[in-house]
């Protein structure tokens, strides 16, 4: 049985060695962090699109469990004024919205049913160097272990060594000038919002949270900010985030200044990264998915179904072409352009985020806001964004 290499026990990681599994490949998987962590992470968007991937896998209904569905996004002013809701999710199809998950369940799905099926994972195994010889390529690993393998797929995410191993004129990852903030919060009294995310425009910022029935808040913020490495954020304290947070929205409506007096456990921060076009996707043995070529801001809420589905059209892809050099190119050819539409499409969203100075320019926003999202429910213009499925039965000879 030929052996996929699999750098990167994220999404993509899991995913894409369950789909090789079934498609006659052994995989073995490595990750660079320690262990798992319960909140690690804090929350995304699973897009309908990702969800078929996980039904593909018979994953969906197990990640559904600690799931808030969530097909509707309801915008507000700074002012409390209702600015339009807008579909997450097909529009006119709220039964198929997507989902909010903490990060961490999405990966332990996935990482469940690997373990399920054998599939070996290292943790601390971060990966410093590759080797490739004729018939095989090697990863070196920062603890002086190796592992060899007949391919080697990256998915390590945005600062991904393996995009670089592939072409070491690789873009970098461009910075967007904000950051996602955020954590989970207990605001008493304040009721659960089923099936909705509330999103405020507010005057110095923006907010977003969802009450889930058992009373638990998920908020984020996405204050513009001068770039800071991973580290630097990291040693910022929570309070110190917190207190930032409290100024920025204070004069929001109820309940944003609520939450972030009720904060509960960490906050986590992360710098906003984009990868709107790496040329090129693979070299040789080794291939890279998800995150590593196309980050995308958390905007349209896709990055991790955008990786979902990489990991099964690459298995699709060595399943059905003779050998790993025509895999790779058939991969990149059918995956890139959706990826690099979707980035663009994020980051147009973000851009409605970053909060200007200017009064005149907040009024304007607000009025202009409702009549931009008035038909937005019936709007189906991106409906091909949710809707797209990748059958595991079809050949990719037959797309
Ligand atoms: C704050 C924030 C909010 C987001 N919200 C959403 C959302 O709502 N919806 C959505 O779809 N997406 C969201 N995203 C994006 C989403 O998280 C990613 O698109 C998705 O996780 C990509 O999956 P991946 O497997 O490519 O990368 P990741 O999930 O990042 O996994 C990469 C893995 O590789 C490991 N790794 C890195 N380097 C090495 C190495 N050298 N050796 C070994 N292992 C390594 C990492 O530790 C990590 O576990 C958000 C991202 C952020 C930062």
């Amino acid at each position: 049985m030929p052996k996929a290499l699999i750098i990167g026990g994220g999404v993509a990681g899991p995913a894409v060695a369950l789909f090789l599994r079934r498609a006659g490949w052994e995989a073995e998987i490595f990750e660079a962090r320690p262990h798992p962590d319960a909140f690690g992470g804090l929350f995304l968007n699973v897009a309908t699109n990702g969800l078929a991937v996980l039904d593909t896998l018979g994953l969906k209904e197990r990640l559904l469990e600690d799931g808030h569905l969530a097909p509707y996004m309801r915008m507000r002013s700074g002012r409390g004024r209702i600015l339009g809701t807008v579909p997450n999710g097909p529009a006119g199809e709220p039964e198929r919205g997507s989902v909010v998950v903490r990060r961490e369940w999405l990966n332990s799905v996935l990482r469940e049913a690997t373990e399920r099926e054998g599939i070996p994972l290292t943790w601390g195994a971060r990966l410093e160097r590759i080797e490739e010889t004729a018939d095989g390529v090697t990863a070196h690993f920062a603890d002086g272990t190796r592992a060899t393998g007949d391919i080697l797929i990256g998915c390590d995410g945005v600062g991904s060594p393996t995009r670089r191993w592939i072409d070491p004129d690789a873009p970098e990852p461009t910075y967007s000038g904000l950051l996602s903030i955020g954590g989970f919060a207990r605001v008493e009294g304040l009721a659960p919002t089923p099936l909705t995310q509330h999103m405020i425009f507010g005057s110095r910022g923006f907010f977003g949270y969802l009450v889930r029935e058992d009373g638990t808040v998920f908020w984020f913020a996405n204050p513009a900010r001068a770039e800071q490495d991973r580290d630097e954020l990291r040693a910022v304290p929570s309070e110190t985030w917190i207190r930032e947070l409290r100024a920025l929205h204070a004069d929001d409506p109820y309940p944003v200044p609520q939450i972030l007096d009720n904060v509960t456990g960490t906050v986590g921060a992360y710098g906003i990264y984009e990868l709107p076009h790496v040329p090129r996707w693979h070299r040789g043995r080794v291939v890279a998915m998800g995150d590593a070529v196309h980050a995308t801001s958390p905007s349209a809420g896709q990055g991790a179904s955008l990786a979902l589905e990489d990991a099964e059209t690459l298995a699709l892809c060595l399943r059905d072409l003779p050998d790993h050099g025509q895999a790779f190119a058939r991969y990149q050819d059918l995956r890139q352009r959706r990826a690099e539409d979707v980035v663009a499409y994020s980051r147009a969203i973000s851009r409605q985020k970053t909060v200007t100075s200017s009064k005149l320019a907040v009024l304007l926003r607000d009025a202009l806001l409702p009549l931009f999202l008035r038909g937005a429910m019936k709007d189906t213009r991106n409906n091909h964004l949710y809707n797209h499925t990748i059958p595991w039965e079809r050949s990719v000879l037959d797309v």
